[in-house]
């Protein structure tokens, strides 16, 4: 009891975050969250691009009709946020003039069929939350999004996020959306779509650039003092300013734009420091921003290996055993030799070494191995096999000799082969 107590007092003490809300907006339902953006949004770093794609809209409010939007921008890049903050804002402009104006948010952050899509846009519009099943006719469907839009009259803005996600292509979809659609339906349709990929427009079929007559908006990466703002801004709202150094903040935005600019990123590093500030000294100094990058990549690492196939995390062991014999480098031949071990006492029938030398291949792709191809000239190709994860890990997965790790991965593997 008492040192549950004295646990509780500490953690008051310590206390940092205040409302947790404010740090992670995409887990909220979509109304709250656009409540949250209202107070976490920094506007001003995306002012040029907010105020360019407010223009192209501004014809609506003398009941033109302005035509589809592009938006592109690496992830993290503040795409969605801005779009959710611009059009609800844009929304009650209109409602105030009387000009009827509505936005629906389409969700394809996650990949869809042509038929998934359609669903989203049904689910986005008729506001049952109900799901239509799978076999449905996609021209049933179809139907469908031309009956509930038809309940819709002035202007019905479709916001497509990650648009480019549709599998095998969004061709099929976006010929729909902008060419059959328009002439079944009384309202006006505005399409914008926001893509992660900067080369999206080379994988359309011409026809369809042709018949969307879109404009283009980019957003740059953020660049380290863009995301000291946005940190600035969401330690206002979220945290206990007063424990929170300005130099934290700097060597986070720091961190984050050295990598890509994602603000996702860059407040997912803001969190994790202000829980170790909660759980040792109560203040978020450069040091816990320290503590904090290097869990999150021992947290983001356990999650990668955790998710391999049997015979990859096998491999994967192999090539950490090996170098633990006091080598710097292996050659694949000696990976080889201390994986056909590892598969004898754990009674698991071996892959060829060629097979192997394919998983290494993969794991230097994952950045979980370091392995570079050399060449030894007549004796032809190898790859030269170095660590490349923190120690920590390399502890847990090995183990000293590698023996303890693989009986927990027998029972949670799944044999690949
Ligand atoms: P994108 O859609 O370009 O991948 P998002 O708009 O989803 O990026 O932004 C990712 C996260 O980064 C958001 O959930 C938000 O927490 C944060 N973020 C991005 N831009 C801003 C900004 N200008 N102000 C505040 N937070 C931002
Ligand atoms: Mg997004």
């Amino acid at each position: 009891m008492g040192l549950i107590q004295t646990l509780y007092a500490k953690r008051r003490k310590n206390s940092l975050i205040l409302n947790p809300d404010y740090l992670d907006d995409e887990k909220l339902p979509e109304e709250e969250r656009t409540a949250v953006l209202k107070e976490i949004f920094n506007r001003r770093i995306r002012e040029p691009q907010l105020a360019r794609i407010a223009q192209h809209l501004t014809p609506v409010l003398d009941g033109g009709h302005p035509p589809a939007a592009l938006i592109y921008g690496p992830t993290g890049s503040g795409k969605t946020v801005s779009l959710l903050h611009l059009l609800s804002s844009f929304e009650r402009v209109c409602a105030k003039r009387g000009m009827p104006f509505r936005y629906f948010y389409v969700d394809l952050t996650s990949p869809k069929t042509y038929f998934g899509a359609l669903n989203e846009v049904a689910l986005a519009m008729d506001g049952s939350g109900r799901r239509y099943r799978k076999g449905i006719p996609i021209g049933y469907m179809q139907e469908r999004i031309v009956e509930i839009m038809n309940r819709y009259h002035g202007t019905l803005c479709l916001l497509i996020d990650e648009a480019d996600n549709v599998r095998p292509n969004a061709d099929a979809l976006l010929t729909f959306l902008g060419k059959t659609l328009p002439r079944k339906v009384g309202c006006r349709l505005i399409l914008i779509m926001l893509t992660n990929r900067l080369d999206w427009e080379k994988a359309l079929d011409p026809r369809i650039l042709s018949f969307l007559k879109k404009s283009d908006f980019i957003f740059e990466p953020y660049d380290a003092l863009d995301l000291y703002e946005i940190l600035k801004q969401r330690v206002e709202k979220a945290l206990d300013e007063r424990k929170v150094e300005e130099g934290a903040l700097r060597r986070i935005a720091a961190y984050a734009s050295r990598e890509t600019g994602d603000a996702r990123k860059a407040v997912e590093l803001l969190v994790k420091a202000a829980k170790v500030a909660e759980d040792t000294t109560g203040k978020l100094a450069g040091e816990e921003v320290e503590v904090a990058a290097e869990t999150l990549e021992v947290d983001k690492t356990g999650e990668l290996i955790r998710a391999l196939a049997t015979q990859q995390k096998l491999s994967l062991i192999a090539c950490y055993a090996s170098l633990a014999k006091g080598r710097s480098k292996s050659s694949t031949g000696q990976v080889y030799a201390v994986y056909s071990q590892l598969c004898q006492t754990q009674e698991i029938k071996p892959l060829t070494q060629r097979r192997v030398s394919n998983m290494i291949s993969f794991l230097d792709l994952y950045g979980l191995i370091n392995a570079p191809v050399v060449s030894r000239g007549r004796y032809g190709q190898t790859r030269e096999i170095a660590a490349s994860l923190p120690k920590e890990v390399v502890d847990g997965l090995v183990h000293g000799d590698g023996k303890k790790a693989p009986r927990e991965w027998r029972k949670s593997g799944s044999p690949d082969d």
